[in-house]
């Protein structure tokens, strides 16, 4: 039996933000595996899948993981139809790869179809370019989160010249402030905090490196959200498409 198990991207929020692959392997399955941060009008897509909730919150408390991979095999050897539907793209802090490798490991074959990951769809949604030609060259995608707590490189990544985008930093602000800051980052250098993004409930806050956990805090920015720290988040064109989406 040549079993595959479809590692899928579920995008941002905004359902319209799927592809076209994802919506395809979401029609043929019989078992989705999904995070907390799927959004659940997606699943109208496999309107006759069982739907399994294997996030943090969804009751996992011991080794999750091991158990996420035990239950995906399991199905996979039975012969079923298995998506596993992640946030944003599976292999951008979503631990796609692991899932994918793990299954490898037990003769299962694995296709990965990408999603929009959050940081994307967060600042194309608020009118920020994350490369903008004279002002940033490239983009540094980074989680403000390490399972071991250690410490990132605050000083290569504040003198990078490049947009940072942090995940998983709501909890975090005020080490990642005194980590740039010390890693020589202007207290001016803009930043903006996108909440739910590209979801209807979308919150963006707009501040500065030295009061960013100030601002957050009056803000009331709850997770999940994204930060957008660089010279692009001094950036207010509209170039995107929220009007469209929210009218
Ligand atoms: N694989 C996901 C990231 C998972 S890590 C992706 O590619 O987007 C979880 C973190 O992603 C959250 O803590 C938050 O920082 C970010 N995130 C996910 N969805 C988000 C959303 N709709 N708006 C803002 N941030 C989001």
């Amino acid at each position: 039996m040549n079993t595959k198990v479809w590692l899928v991207g579920a995008g941002p929020g905004d359902p319209e933000l799927l592809t076209l692959k994802a919506v395809k392997a979401l029609n043929q399955a019989e078992i989705v595996m999904i995070d907390d941060l799927v959004n659940p009008a997606v699943l109208e897509h496999c309107p006759s899948a069982r739907i399994i909730s294997v996030g943090k919150r969804g009751g996992c408390r011991s080794t999750p993981q091991a158990f996420i991979h035990r239950l995906m095999l399991r199905y996979a050897r039975q012969g079923k139809c298995v998506v596993r539907l992640k946030g944003g793209d599976p292999c951008i802090f979503g631990r796609g790869s692991e899932e994918a490798d793990w299954l490898g490991e037990h003769g299962i074959d694995v296709e990965t179809v990408n999603g929009i990951t959050a940081g994307l769809a967060g600042a194309t949604n608020c009118g920020i370019p994350l490369t903008l030609r004279g002002v940033a060259r490239g983009v540094t995608l980074v989680t403000a989160h390490t399972q071991d707590d250690s410490s990132l490189n605050w000083t290569a990544l504040a003198q990078s010249g490049t947009t940072l985008v942090v995940y998983m930093g709501v909890a975090k602000l005020a080490d990642i402030r005194d980590g740039l800051l010390a890693g020589g980052m202007s207290d001016e250098m803009p930043v903006a905090m996108i909440e739910n993004a590209s979801l209807p409930e979308q919150r963006e806050c707009r501040s500065h490196l030295a009061t960013m956990q100030d601002d957050a805090m009056a803000f009331a920015l709850k997770s999940p959200a994204i930060l957008v720290i660089g010279e692009v988040a001094r950036a207010s064109t509209q170039i995107s498409m929220p009007l469209l989406l929210h009218a």
